[in-house]
């Protein structure tokens, strides 16, 4: 209750802070505006052990322009990559790059930048937006899969049509998924809404596709079931080349990551950056309250 009153004020009051107030707090997430900072803070961590993949801040592209736009960023990210050689994929959200303008600009774009990922020997990863949109976004992986294998899409813990979803998938054999809880507010007729229920079906589908021999980018900053991956990872006998962990850029993680790389595990930082950081930051807190507290907790951590 108390928690909930907390964050409802923290995105009430949010609007109305000066932009730099918002950067203070939202900075710590984002790797600044533009491509050369964000390779910056990519070159930094491949410095440190770590694996990143970069995603430009923004989605619901309303305009044609924009969405070209947004994709020869991401075609100029591929080449930077390869140049620099950097340990570095990228993650686009189908609705940034066109999916709310027509389905030939969205294929376009993505056609581009599968054939720029193939140039380069890169890989690219579909991001899984809200349940709206979760069967144009199988499709979408599925056409895109065909052409280029270095592909790969997301599955939420929170979706209960997720195990069939991954079942249907697995029937043409082995492929690549982020697993994650699921950011959006989606409603209880279609997502858990639980902590211990929504953990619980996260671990049920890490081995499902453990199983089944399929790649996983474990993608959580929840300690307890970091601590039931391992286990999964112990029991099954997981060799490290199966899986890889992923976090967001800038979430503390109580020494968890050098664990990792202790382990020799593979850790991935999903890295956004880019100009609509502001109206992103204030969109995402609006959508799930429960950021502010996490912010609010790190504040006062720090
Ligand atoms: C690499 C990566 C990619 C993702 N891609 C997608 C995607 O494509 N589609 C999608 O729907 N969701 C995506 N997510 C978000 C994910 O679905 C969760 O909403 C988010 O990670 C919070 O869940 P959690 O597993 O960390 O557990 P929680 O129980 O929510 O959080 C555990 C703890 O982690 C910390 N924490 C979590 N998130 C944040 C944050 N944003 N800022 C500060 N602290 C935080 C808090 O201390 C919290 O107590 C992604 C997450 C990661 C790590």
């Amino acid at each position: 209750m108390i928690k909930s009153i907390i964050n409802q004020f923290i995105i009430k009051i949010t609007p109305f802070l000066p932009r730099w107030i918002v950067w203070k707090i939202a900075g710590r997430y984002v790797a600044g505006e533009t491509i050369t900072k964000s390779l910056e803070v990519v070159r930094q961590l491949n410095e440190k052990g770590f694996s990143a993949t970069v995603d430009i801040l923004g989605e619901h592209t309303k305009s044609e322009a924009e969405a070209d736009e947004i994709t020869r960023d991401y075609l100029k990210i591929y080449d930077k990559i390869f140049q620099q050689g950097l340990d570095c994929n990228i993650s686009i959200k189908p609705s940034h790059i066109g999916l709310d303008i027509s389905n030939e600009i969205l294929q376009r774009n993505l056609d581009k930048l599968l054939s720029k990922a193939e140039e380069t020997h890169n890989f690219l990863r579909i991001d899984m937006e809200s349940s709206v949109i979760t069967d144009v976004t199988i499709s979408l992986f599925k056409r895109c899969y065909e052409k280029y294998q270095k592909v790969g899409t997301v599955f939420q813990a929170y979706l209960y049509r997720t195990q069939t979803d991954l079942e249907d998938l697995s029937q043409n054999g082995s492929f690549n998924f982020r697993l994650c809880k699921g950011i959006y507010k989606e409603p209880p007729a279609i997502a858990i809404q639980r902590r211990r229920k929504i953990n619980s079906n996260f671990i049920k589908l890490l081995r499902f596709a453990f199983e089944k021999g399929i790649y996983v980018g474990i993608a959580t900053h929840d300690l307890e079931l970091l601590e039931s991956a391992y286990a999964l990872i112990r029991e099954l006998n997981i060799s490290a080349d199966k899986f890889e962990f992923q976090v967001l850029y800038g979430v503390p993680m109580s020494g968890w990551l050098e664990k990792h790389l202790k382990n020799n595990f593979k850790v991935r930082v999903y890295v956004p950056f880019g100009k609509d950081w502001y109206a992103y930051s204030i969109r995402r807190l609006k959508e799930n309250p429960n950021i502010a507290g996490y912010i609010l907790k790190d504040l006062f951590r720090r």
